[in-house]
């Protein structure tokens, strides 16, 4: 018999996020041929979005469009996402695991008395069965997991399941009528942005990372002018943003973002056990650090012992040759 899965597609600044391509794929991945897709897109004057999704895999995509849905809320989203998984019946649901889907998910998962497997990093599909493979005890340890029962909630963590390949095409498109719009107990009034830059940290392909060894709110200026020029973003360590060099919103680790970029360039960071657990999935980690027995060196690919405001600027320069 044929399933559907429903991958819950999240935006921001009027386009599809990357790891909303990515949970297309790991829905992709936990299909066979026969199988359909779905994609729920939530939002407020979203509708031109759904264009920007096409994949031979995808059946239909839901929009749902209402000012309630302007802005994530948990309360609203839960009603909007459970009218569309009434309409669409899938044996799975697949978000992000991102502030959103780590938000939203757990909340689906017990309307719907779904299990539940988190921060998925692989896939394997075997010809019976498809197994889940998540990081634990803040990444020193890998479990592999499976669904035994329907339906079930998945989310991914970003940048490490392959994306689909965007392409513009013609799918079919369900507007839906957000029904019930409920009495919402908490708005949101504003969203003040503080990012480091242009790339969104959870999603840049490249991060220099800055911890206490910066020193300064200045000190991070040419981790910034590094970032900047090969298009990554910023991010710190929680000793950085304790001595208020840097918003929290940078941090990186056990209490802040993960990240899983192509190339991590930690500066000035120890590696304590609490940080790792944010970026040790990079791909490619280097470190810069002056003691050469910090143990950022016990995970980095490359270390450069040294201090850090005589190597970056020596990166800056010498990737302006490239
Ligand atoms: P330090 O440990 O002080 O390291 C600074 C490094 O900079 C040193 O290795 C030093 O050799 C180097 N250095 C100094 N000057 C230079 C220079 N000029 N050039 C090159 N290198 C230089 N931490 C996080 O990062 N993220 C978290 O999410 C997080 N969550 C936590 C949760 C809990 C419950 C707890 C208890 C702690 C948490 N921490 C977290 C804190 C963590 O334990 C460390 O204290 C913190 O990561 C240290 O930050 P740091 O590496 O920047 O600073």
């Amino acid at each position: 018999m044929s399933k559907t899965i429903l991958v819950i597609a999240e935006h921001s600044d009027g386009k599809l996020r990357q790891v909303s391509y990515e949970a297309i794929q790991a829905a992709k991945l936990c299909t066979k041929k026969g199988d359909n897709i779905h994609i729920a897109i939530l939002g407020y004057q979203i509708t031109e979005l759904a264009n920007s999704i096409s994949d031979e895999s995808i059946e239909k995509i839901y929009v749902m469009d209402h000012p309630d849905l302007e802005q994530y809320n948990p309360e609203s989203y839960v009603a909007g996402v459970n009218q569309l998984v009434e309409l669409s019946s899938p044996e799975g649901i697949v978000l992000g695991h991102t502030a959103i889907g780590r938000d939203l998910a757990p909340i689906i998962s017990a309307s719907h008395d779904a299990g539940q497997i988190s921060d998925v990093i692989k896939i394997e599909t075997l010809e019976n069965e498809v197994l889940f493979t998540r990081p634990i005890y803040a990444g020193k340890a890998f479990e592999t997991k499976k669904f035994c029962s329907t339906p079930w909630v998945l989310t991914i963590r970003p940048n490490n399941i392959d994306t689909i390949e965007i392409k513009n095409g013609s799918i079919a498109i369900e507007k839906v009528e957000y029904s019930n719009p409920i009495s919402l107990r908490a708005t949101i009034q504003q969203v003040v942005r503080n990012t480091s830059g242009k790339v969104d940290l959870s999603e840049a392909k490249i991060v220099v990372a800055g911890g206490r060894g910066v020193k300064s709110q200045e000190g991070f200026k040419p981790l910034q002018e590094l970032a900047d020029l090969l298009g990554g973003a910023v991010g710190a360590s929680r000793g950085a943003c304790d001595a208020d060099y840097c918003d929290y919103s940078l941090q990186i680790g056990q209490t802040g973002k993960v990240v899983t970029p192509e190339i991590y360039i930690a500066c000035g960071i120890s590696g304590a056990i609490q940080h790792v657990a944010g970026m040790s999935q990079s791909k490619v980690i280097i470190a810069i650090n002056k003691d050469r027995d910090a143990p950022i060196f016990k995970i980095a690919d490359f270390g450069i012992v040294g201090d850090l405001f005589t190597v970056v600027p020596m990166l800056t320069e010498e990737f302006k040759q490239v």
